[in-house]
């Protein structure tokens, strides 16, 4: 890999070259962390030249990159400059400068997905709206303006309600619950005001967190990945269980669902598809994101065919793999910074080295520069025989943690 600041930057269309891999399309991706780098890794077993943008030198996906240029995937001018060097852009995150993706296409520049899909998700209140009017099920929403109109809101919702920021939003940085109309004052406060573009969603009583990678090629075929379990722990995922344990009427309408929502959108790529079901067995839509996602890291090791893979052939334009499990379950466990610094990397090691143990266990470790407290540094994937198998084996990892911790 080479990193550059620009000017220096070779070119790297790699249009005349005789000797490339199964794509000749160099494949510029915004965004180099975690999703980036897998990308990277999926694409290097095709000898597919994935090139990066990101700000962070050192950045988890730079070491694996056939190319890292360091900038900012939001700031115009860096974009363009990084176009130049690619067959066709794509995105491991959704908060790029969707403007200079719209204005490069229409100078005929391959965005996949198209740039109309990140700005319809990368604003959540848009997505909602977007969704609302291709007919799939949600929880209602609601744009906020001003604290009267939220007390209106929580009339009409009733509390607990959530209250999210339309745009920037990550890992549940974004959402506040708000338990009773005293706390609506606070809970803007919390997010940056009315001005920062608030919505509000009436609480899904959700039993279960379900997700659904869903992939389309450039050709329009769409092939659905097996529904999985999410479990999320404060807004953050934390465990991904493939299979989802429920009845089969369920797994079809998730599929269904998540079908009709990425059929509503333009472009080539996997997408991740968030939904609740409730107890009386409905299906509704959480979010989608326009990219490989935390609940299809387990498809590395329990699938035919990775969804970082699967982007990378959606994306250049090769046929969709095979989504299928190749193994009865597979469960993903996020190994989340406990502690800032120092602390904070013995504590994942300690994890990582009882993980390196156990039969059918693959440890993923993403090479961030700095710990912090609750941000996604690897993750340990799981396959087995059965979920409670494995959950067994899962135990056995992270019951021991804090041992020596004394
Ligand atoms: P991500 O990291 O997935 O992009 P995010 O910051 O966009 O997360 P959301 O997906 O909106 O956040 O919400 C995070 C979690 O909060 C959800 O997975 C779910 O557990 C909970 N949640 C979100 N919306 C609701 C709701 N309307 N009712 C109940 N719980 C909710
Ligand atoms: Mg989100
Ligand atoms: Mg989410």
């Amino acid at each position: 890999c080479q990193a550059t600041t620009g000017d220096d930057a070779v070119y790297l269309r790699d249009d005349e070259s005789p000797v490339h891999g199964l794509s000749k399309v160099v494949v510029g991706v915004l965004g180099g962390g975690q999703l980036g780098r897998m990308m990277c890794q999926a694409a290097s077993q095709m000898a597919i030249k994935v090139v990066v943008l990101d700000p962070q030198e050192n950045c988890p996906a730079s070491s694996f990159s056939y190319h890292h240029m360091v900038g900012s995937f939001d700031d115009s001018a860096t974009v363009e400059e990084f176009a130049k060097r690619c067959g066709v852009l794509t995105v491991e995150i959704e908060h790029v400068d969707v403007d200079t993706l719209e204005k490069l296409e229409k100078q005929g520049v391959d965005c996949q997905p198209k740039a109309s899909t990140i700005r319809i998700i990368q604003d959540k209140y848009q997505q909602k709206v977007h969704f609302s009017k291709h007919g799939i099920p949600l929880p209602e929403f609601i744009k906020l303006d001003d604290l009267e109109g939220a007390r209106k809101v929580g009339e009409h919702f009733g509390y607990p309600l959530m209250i999210k920021s339309r745009r920037l939003a990550y890992d549940g940085r974004g959402n506040v619950v708000v338990k009773s109309e005293e706390e609506l004052p606070c809970a803007v406060a919390a997010l940056g005001g009315f001005n920062r573009g608030l919505y509000a969603e009436k609480w899904a009583p959700f039993v279960k967190e379900l997700a659904v990678i869903v992939a389309r090629g450039r050709d329009n075929s769409i092939s659905c990945y097996p529904v999985v379990e999410t479990i999320h722990r404060d807004n953050i995922c934390h465990i991904v269980k493939a299979p989802a344990n429920v009845k089969w009427k369920t797994r079809k309408l998730a599929t269904e669902v998540a079908f009709n929502a990425v059929n509503s959108l333009e472009g080539a790529g996997v997408f991740a598809v968030e939904l609740f079901l409730t107890k009386d067995g409905q299906i509704l839509l959480n979010e989608v994101a326009p990219r490989p996602h935390n609940s299809g890291h387990h498809t590395i090791e329990s699938c035919y065919t990775s969804q970082y893979e699967q982007h990378l052939r959606a994306v250049v334009g090769l046929p969709l793999g095979d989504p299928s499990l190749k193994t009865p379950a597979a469960i993903m466990y996020n190994i989340l910074g406990e502690e800032g610094g120092e602390l904070g990397f013995q504590l994942a090691y300690q994890l990582i080295q009882r993980a390196l143990t156990i039969p059918g266990a693959t440890v993923h470790w993403y090479d961030k520069p700095e710990m912090r407290k609750q941000r996604k540094m690897g993750h340990i994937t799981i396959v087995g025989p059965s979920i409670s198998n494995i959950e067994r084996n899962l135990a056995s990892i992270v019951e021991g943690k804090k041992l020596d911790d004394t």
